[in-house]
């Protein structure tokens, strides 16, 4: 009672707000209301005999079990809740974020054997000026809930490539071509990792970080990012 107190003199002095909508969040709400919460255009995991259109992004590239993205990446909203998780100091809602979709995930069997999850890395002149890699904290919201543990000492980022951002597909491709390199080969042989992004948009930087998880040998490949930005979702394939 004397909490709860607490919290409600806390949250009158010093209200939150929604980092979606900037609606004031209610006491028992985190970093983003329910109803925006709920907003998020959810990519559906089919299931692994069904293969999602993520899923083809990597066919015939890497040995690839499964992947999938936790919403679509469209219009300002979903801007602005990935640059608050990127550039403005506010990646524990990449954590929430994580947690929710585990707890949507429940019975789809999409963490199914996975043996270990790996964030993919940040350039490290990225994570120092940021201070943080954002990835990190999917993984952990993802392993926290999930009881798989979180690895990020088994492939490191070599090259501080330029910002994706305003390449082409093509560009983009070259632009991530080894930067990527495996530092434990071994500690992955005969597993199932799962590797986390944050954004997907032609896959084109995750690919090339599981390239170099697959030259462990004998290792399968899942993926995951909280937001998939690519075009062909709203195209429906054979
Ligand atoms: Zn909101």
């Amino acid at each position: 009672m004397q909490r709860d107190m607490y919290r409600e003199l806390l949250d009158f002095f010093f209200p939150r707000f929604c980092a979606m909508c900037e609606n004031r969040l209610a006491l028992f709400e985190q970093y983003i209301c329910v109803g925006c919460l709920r907003e998020l255009n959810r990519i559906e995991y089919e299931g692994k005999d069904k293969h999602g259109v993520i899923e083809r992004l990597f066919w015939g590239k890497i040995p690839i079990e499964r992947a999938t993205s936790m919403f679509l990446y469209e219009g300002e909203k979903t801007r602005k809740i990935l640059h608050n998780i990127k550039y403005f100091d506010k990646p524990e809602i990449a954590t929430l974020l994580a947690k929710v979709f585990v707890q949507e995930s429940r019975g789809n069997g999409f963490f199914d054997n996975i043996d270990m999850i790996i964030p993919v890395p940040l350039a490290k002149k990225k994570s120092r000026k940021r201070g943080y890699n954002q990835c990190d904290y999917i993984a952990n919201g993802l392993g926290v809930n999930t009881g798989i543990p979180v690895r990020n000492d088994i492939i490191a980022r070599i090259v501080n490539n330029p910002t994706q951002t305003h390449l082409s597909p093509e560009e983009r491709k070259t632009n991530v071509e080894g930067i990527f390199q495996i530092i434990k080969p071994e500690e992955i042989r005969g597993k199932h990792v799962l590797l986390v992004d944050d954004v997907i948009t032609t896959g084109s930087t995750i690919l090339s970080a599981a390239k170099e998880i697959a030259k462990a040998q004998d290792v399968k490949i899942s993926i995951f990012s909280l937001a998939f930005a690519g075009e062909m979702i709203r195209t429906s394939l054979p």
